[in-house]
């Protein structure tokens, strides 16, 4: 590496999913970026689970999508195993998942980045910061070799002061290098550099299992899930392209544990090392050890049985995280149904690392102490990786926008869950780590999965980080939404002609023999927009076949049966047009069904904001009996805030949450 690299605009530190989304970005918008990272080989690596997406952080996936970022188009490629969680409920919080092939995804992000102008890959580790006073300057690498830059992102994830844990060992490393004994070494000089600027730091912990080896399963004694068929793809370029994705699904099995395993479990509990016994992991992600502390009388906890690629015989067992002596791991795995022969590969582990406290940068992800330097990804408290890729995008665009001397992007809690994750994030802190889930987000009603195009692409645009061709297709899409809303609310029938069309939706009485729109009965519980476009469309066919019929008895010379003719057909014409695309059809639905909640929503946000300083009495009891909706997390965080202002100051208590808590002390008055 040269000893100093002048011109180059910024540098981004880490090629996980910060890294990778942030590089990338930061070169969209045209400034010269390098990528420095440990390893190239493990650029895109899934350090724990094969798998994106999922209940809130599909929706992370399809906004980083929506801003021409590369993960959607990545996990599309490298998917075997796709699924839409939640599908019977509403599609507010329905969210894609999709399994991957570990060497595809790597070996596609990779070449995603290779191809992007602007942008040059470096190996190197990062050990230091060169600043002009409280401005970044560029970055000192581990072999001394100094990049100047005028802006820098650092995207470390688990490897600031990483220290990893089995049993009563202990080593400092990042992480262990895929299915390997083989680790990869932990940035310190970094963790000091921002020690030394004051930054406030702590540490949080995070666990994975071991991967067990295929061969050695009974998969005849489990239940197996195959994948949806025909995938829905997660990039909104694929999808609008209609592009179908490769054919090579995959199923997972159904591992369940019993009560032997956790007698093994809790039996064991003192081999495990003390920061997995007691140190701060992710809540939602808990360790076979946490599930079974938390809830002893449970008999059985499932776990995902993953293949990790096509070619491998390599197998996540999701949900057994746990870093016990492996000889112990063995017994746990073992003593489930389908795996008394099971071997692993490689043993699961613990990492505990430094995170800098998120309320010590803006919204642009730009730290407020040093100028030009940003901060995304693990680092900031986070876990998982749409979480860090969401970020990633953010601090990387920002960076490149900043150099360039042009307006930041900063995108709102009301415009995209990027938005709620860094407003979190920055406002409130965290002090373990944090997870998104559609339960964060006020406006989840109308930041939906299926939408988030028609939300951030014009966004991104302007900052310079989307291209011509997403841009397009964005248009192009909103402009087959908006034409089908509109033919909708226009189509109007009384009640009783939806009836006679076979469309029957629960009405008041006082309604009975007025009008609804075809928009307001796809509002209607159980009333598809399938079912309204199919009923009007063979209305039309009917009528069109009635003057049809008629047209054919009308006396020859009158030009009446050419007239009507010419109607029939016309009808036939448009009873195939009224039809919404199938890429706008879940957004034209979601729209329908949600238009009179959407409204309600933003005014009781609007006049819980006005309240801000009103006080919560001292004698409110947190306690699931007086407060229902709110979860036992949020009660165990609410410590007694005396205003609303207070409480929205509390990590981890969600909007819905306050508000419902608003509601409650001004009718208790
Ligand atoms: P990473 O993906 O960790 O990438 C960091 C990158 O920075 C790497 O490429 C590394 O080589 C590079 N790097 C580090 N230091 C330097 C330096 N000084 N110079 C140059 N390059 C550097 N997520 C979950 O959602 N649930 C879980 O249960 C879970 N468990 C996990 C368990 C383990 C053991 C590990 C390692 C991770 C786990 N994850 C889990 C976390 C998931 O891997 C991260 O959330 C995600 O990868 C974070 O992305 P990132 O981009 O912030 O960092």
């Amino acid at each position: 590496m040269s000893t100093s690299l002048g011109g180059v605009d910024v540098v981004v530190i880490g090629g996980g999913h910060a890294g990778c989304e942030a590089a990338a970005a930061s070169a969209r918008t045209g400034a010269r970026t390098v990528l420095l990272t440990q390893k190239k080989d493990t650029i895109g690596e899934l350090s724990c689970n094969p798998s994106i997406g999922g209940i809130g952080k599909g929706h992370l996936v399809r906004e980083v999508d929506a801003l021409d970022g590369l993960m959607g188009r990545v996990i599309d490629e490298a998917g075997i195993h796709f699924r839409m969680l939640n599908q019977r409920k509403g599609p507010a919080v329905r969210g894609p998942r999709a399994q991957a092939d570990r060497d595809i995804y790597r070996s596609t992000m990779q070449a995603f980045l290779q191809q992007q102008p602007n942008l040059e890959i470096m190996e190197g580790s990062a050990e230091d910061l060169l600043l002009d006073g409280d401005a970044v300057r560029g970055v000192v690498c581990a072999d001394g070799a100094e990049i100047a830059a005028r802006a820098v992102v650092i995207t470390t994830g688990t490897f600031l002061r990483g220290k990893c844990y089995i049993g009563d060992r202990w080593y400092w490393a990042g992480r262990h290098l895929r299915d390997s004994a083989e680790t990869e070494p932990p940035s310190v000089g970094l963790a000091e550099t921002l020690e030394r600027f004051a930054f406030p730091l702590a540490r949080l912990k995070t666990g994975t299992p071991p991967r067990i080896d295929g061969n050695t399963i009974d998969w005849g004694v489990l239940d197996t899930q195959p994948s949806e068929v025909p995938p829905s793809p997660f990039s909104y370029m694929n999808a609008v392209r209609g592009v179908a994705l490769a054919d090579r699904l995959i199923a997972c099995g159904k591992a369940y544990t019993n009560a032997e395993t956790h007698r093994i479990v809790m039996e064991s509990a003192h081999l495990l090392p003390a920061p997995s016994r007691d140190g701060v992991g992710p809540r939602y992600c808990p360790s076979l050890y946490k599930k079974c502390e938390r809830f002893p009388d449970r008999t059985q906890h499932l776990s995902w049985l993953e293949p990790e690629g096509l070619n491998t015989n390599v197998v996540y067992p999701n949900g057994l995280s746990g870093p016990f002596p492996e000889e112990v791991q063995l017994r746990i795995l073992r003593s489930m149904r389908g795996l008394e022969a099971v071997e692993i590969v490689r043993p699961g582990y613990d990492v505990e690392y430094d995170y800098v406290q998120p309320t010590s940068l803006h919204h642009t992800l730009e730290t407020k102490r040093i100028g030009g330097l940003f901060l995304a990804g693990q680092i900031c408290g986070t876990t998982g990786y749409e979480e860090a890729a969401a970020q990633g995008i953010v601090a990387g665009a920002n960076a490149g926008l900043k150099v360039q001397a042009r307006p930041s992007m900063v995108i709102g809690r009301d415009e995209a869950y990027i938005g709620v994750l860094i407003d979190d994030l920055v406002t409130r802190g965290t002090d373990e780590p944090y997870r998104m889930f559609t339960s964060r987000a006020e406006y989840r009603l109308s930041l939906r999965q299926d939408n988030a195009d028609l939300r951030l692409t014009e966004k991104g645009r302007q900052a310079g980080i989307v291209g011509a061709e997403r841009y397009e297709v964005m248009q192009e899409r909103r402009g087959d939404v908006e034409e089908s809303v509109a033919r909708l609310m226009g189509t109007v029938r009384t009640i009783d002609a939806w009836g006679t069309m076979g469309i029957h939706f629960e009405t008041a009485k006082s309604s009975e023999g007025r009008k609804k729109s075809a928009a307001e009965v796809i509002a209607c519980p159980d009333v598809t927009l399938q079912q309204v476009e199919a009923a009007l469309n063979m209305a039309s066919l009917n009528a069109a076949s009635d003057t049809l019929q008629a047209a054919r008895h009308a006396p020859g010379d009158s030009g009446v049966a050419t007239a009507m003719a010419e109607a029939a057909a016309e009808g036939i014409a448009a009873a195939g047009a009224a039809r919404t695309p199938a890429w706008a059809a879940e957004t034209v639905e979601a729209q329908c069904k949600y238009a009179n909640y959407v409204t309600r929503q933003v005014k009781e946000m609007e006049t819980w904001r006005r309240n801000q300083d009103l006080r919560i009495p001292a004698d409110i009891q947190y306690t699931h009996e007086e407060l229902p909706p709110v979860s036992a997390e949020e009660l165990e965080k609410a410590v007694r805030p005396t205003t609303f202002a207070a409480a929205g100051q509390i990590s981890g208590l969600t909007p819905n949450s306050l508000v419902y808590l608003y509601h409650y002390v001004t009718k208790r008055g």
